[in-house]
């Protein structure tokens, strides 16, 4: 390494595993571009450098996000990810930030994951047995997240929005496994106690799926209408909620990376479990993962609402009739069924 910075970027979730046992510390670049007090600027500073009106408006906030914060390495997810990422590798590379590729093989295919982890072992100089200890300490972390999880689908103390603020905040731990377990430690001590949101269950239990809201108050809009979201699908599987012993199983149980339908068979077991009356689609603007909700409209038998968000603000207008539209519809389907 040729210098002191221990920050590493990423572009998606990877094994943070790797980056911890080495005494780095792993931050995920959206996150950080999500919870920025001038994220509109961010998008506005990568269009005056050059990026196409057309382009994802997150790609364009990780662009930003890492410059701004100076960052001499970034972690580009290369496949598995985002189609627009060797772009933006290349243009992070252009400034002269290092990108370190990593890949989830298409098909899932766990020799080549193998293969994947441990060039990232080797290039951060640490061990599989240093990893594997970082990993038995981080899933107990992640024990902790599938609890937050249950006290939201199955106990209801838990809102929607504050499941989705955890879970995906465990892609990188904020950056400090120890803090964060402390934190979430506290919040469940009192979660547990709390009233329960939806007793009765008379409110309609939402599903969010697709990728996290680039909405500041999608959920605060939704649950504000009267229902609870109890599950958040990609933000759950930032969480690796699977205990594998095995750190490639668990990066191939991973679905996000592996396409509509490795996805659609956790949703579909967990619209089940949980009880969902319908489904929320989030897609993004410019994002080739649009095409995909035709597949989810098709696969999934219930009432299904596909919104689309561009650039980082408020839900517009159009958006939240569409919302308050459907959330009427399941009101009515509920009493209906009563
Ligand atoms: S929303 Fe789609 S286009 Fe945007 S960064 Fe994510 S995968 Fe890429």
């Amino acid at each position: 390494m040729k210098d002191n910075d221990k920050r590493i970027g990423f572009t998606t979730s990877i094994p943070v595993e790797v980056i911890f046992a080495a005494g780095f510390i792993p931050l995920d670049l959206n996150n950080i571009f999500i919870n920025h007090l001038q994220k509109e600027k961010l998008v506005e500073f990568a269009e005056e450098a050059g990026f196409p009106r057309n382009t994802c408006s997150w790609i364009k906030g990780i662009y930003s996000t890492a410059l701004k914060l100076k960052m001499k390495r970034v972690i580009g997810v290369t496949q598995g990810d985002c189609s627009n990422t060797h772009a933006l590798m290349e243009t992070w590379q252009l400034r002269g930030i290092e990108v370190i590729p990593f890949s989830y093989p298409y098909g899932r295919d766990e020799k080549q994951l193998k293969y994947e982890i441990s060039k990232l072992i080797e290039y951060f100089g640490t061990t599989w047995a240093e990893v594997k200890k970082v990993k038995q300490r981080l899933d107990k972390i992640r024990s902790l997240l599938i609890r937050l999880d249950e006290l939201t689908w199955k106990e209801g103390r838990i809102s929607g929005f504050i499941n989705h603020l955890y879970l995906v905040a465990s892609s990188d731990f904020n950056g400090s496994f120890e803090q964060f377990e402390e934190k979430l430690t506290r919040f469940l001590d009192i979660a547990k106690k709390s009233p329960k949101i939806n007793a009765g269950m008379s409110l309609p239990r939402i599903a969010y799926i697709g990728v996290p809201p680039i909405f500041s108050d999608f959920y605060l809009f939704l649950e504000g209408l009267g229902v609870h979201v109890v599950y958040n699908e990609i933000q759950r599987q930032f969480s690796m909620p699977y205990l594998k012993q095995d750190i490639t199983e668990q990066y191939s149980s991973f679905s996000y990376p592996y396409g509509a339908f490795f996805r659609l068979k956790d949703i579909k077991k967990e619209l089940k479990r949980r009880k969902i009356d319908g489904v929320i689609h989030y897609t993004q603007s410019f994002c080739f993962r649009q095409i995909e909700d035709l597949i989810f409209r098709h696969e999934i038998d219930m009432p299904f609402l596909s919104i689309e968000g561009d650039r980082p603000g408020n839900l517009d207008a159009r958006t939240k009739l569409r919302i308050e539209s459907f959330v009427e519809m399941l009101y009515e389907r509920k009493q209906k069924r009563s």
